[in-house]
């Protein structure tokens, strides 16, 4: 077993931390604040590699492997988790339609999202059907050449502002799940439209929106996969998707943990730094050996899902046990720094605003702890 990171993810990994120092982390607080999701940054990752991580060379991406896209998440977290959430879902959209799309579908669309031209999103959630995937009520029927949808999507990250939009629609069959089928559908394409902008807790810079399908006819070459493979491809899109959220919560609690350190050594009370308390430094030890475990087993999650072995429980553990790490961890950091942790000149409340929604995305944590559980009881 190597620990050892290859010279090129520690370059990789330098480059970002630098990238995100000055042009991610001195926006995130106003962009948080004003709800400002910014195509600019998008477009300045894309010229770095970043829109392409999950694009091979052939196709005009960078191509890395989960683990290096691990690595780099991870730092852009430290500085926006909202940026590093919307960058995940691009690149894991990307990423699904190199795994199951067509030649021409490759060529269509792979360069453009690679060099950040065209920005992707992925469309699962339904108002009535969250956690419960293959309980979706969005149809596609199909009509000559077309296939015809009807039904809406909610919560979409970077909805209204993405181009390229893989769906995840019925198209009927006997089994709920392999009733199941995916579409990439173009921003622009008639009876495609979006509905309201969420307003929510955090994660402020990267943007949520419903969509809405109102007969809108799609060219039936948009199908990714083959009809009923659509289950499939979206539980293959969030097992990377998971470890990418894993990423995300190592990065914010690590920021978190940094901040904290910073002023528990800086703030005096009762003439000396708080950071002189063993009751501070005992949290401070926690937090760290929940990061340290947290990227562990993210980082062996992507390491197996790099090798192609099964990693579906392992995927499931390092989300669960990352993402309450980073719930921890944050609110732990308010509280080390007593009210500066709860006012917003100080970064650490909207980092624990962040965190909570890592516990729910791409599947919550007692979805998380029932694949676990049926892998355990072997169901
Ligand atoms: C900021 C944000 C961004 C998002 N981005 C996207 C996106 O880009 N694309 C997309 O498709 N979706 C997106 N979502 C939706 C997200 O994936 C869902 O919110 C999530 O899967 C949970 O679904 P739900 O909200 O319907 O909750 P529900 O499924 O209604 O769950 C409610 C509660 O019940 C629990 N629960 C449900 N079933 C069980 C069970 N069997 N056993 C135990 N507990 C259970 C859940 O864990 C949860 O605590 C986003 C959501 C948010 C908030």
């Amino acid at each position: 077993m190597d620990f050892e990171l290859t010279q090129e993810q520690e370059a990789m990994k330098r480059m970002v931390k630098q990238f995100t120092r000055l042009e991610i982390a001195p926006y995130a607080a106003e962009w948080d604040e004003k709800g400002e999701f910014s195509r600019a940054t998008f477009n300045y990752m894309s010229e770095l590699g970043l829109a392409g991580m999950s694009i091979p060379e052939e196709y005009g991406g960078t191509e890395l492997d989960n683990l290096t896209i691990a690595l780099v998440l991870e730092e852009i977290a430290q500085g926006c988790a909202a940026t590093a959430t919307y960058l995940a879902v691009h690149n894991m959209v990307a990423g699904v339609i190199h795994k199951f799309g067509t030649v021409e579908q490759k060529l269509k669309w792979l360069p453009v999202m690679g060099s950040g031209k065209k920005l992707g999103a992925f469309c699962l959630t339904e108002p009535n059907a969250g956690s419960d995937a293959a309980g979706i009520q969005t149809t596609a029927r199909a009509e000559g050449d077309y296939y015809v949808i009807n039904g809406s999507k909610i919560y979409i990250t970077s909805g209204g502002e993405a181009e390229v939009y893989v769906v995840v629609v019925k198209t009927g069959g006997k089994k709920k799940s392999a009733a199941i089928s995916t579409f990439i559908v173009e921003k622009g394409t008639p009876g495609f439209t979006f509905g309201k902008t969420e307003r929510k807790m955090g994660l402020n810079a990267s943007p949520n929106r419903e969509l809405v399908f109102q007969d809108c006819r799609i060219p039936k070459e948009n199908i990714l996969g083959s009809p009923g493979q659509g289950f499939k491809i979206a539980m293959t899109a969030l097992e990377s998707g998971r470890i990418n959220i894993g990423s995300i919560a190592v990065g914010l609690a690590q920021a978190a943990l940094d901040t904290a350190v910073q002023y528990a050594k800086e703030r005096r009370q009762f003439g000396r730094p708080i950071a002189g308390f063993q009751g501070i430094q005992f949290m401070m030890a926690d937090m760290a050996t929940d990061i340290e475990a947290a990227r562990g087993l993210v980082q062996r999650a992507a390491f197996l899902l790099d090798r192609r072995k099964y990693a579906r429980t392992m995927v499931a553990m390092a989300k669960k046990f990352a993402t309450d790490a980073a719930m921890r961890i944050t609110t732990d950091a308010v509280q080390i720094m007593g009210g500066c942790g709860y006012i917003k000149e100080y970064p650490v409340e909207r980092y624990m605003r962040a965190a909570k929604v890592l516990q729910i995305l791409e599947g919550t944590n007692q979805i998380q702890r029932l694949i676990i559980a049926k892998d355990l009881l072997g169901w």
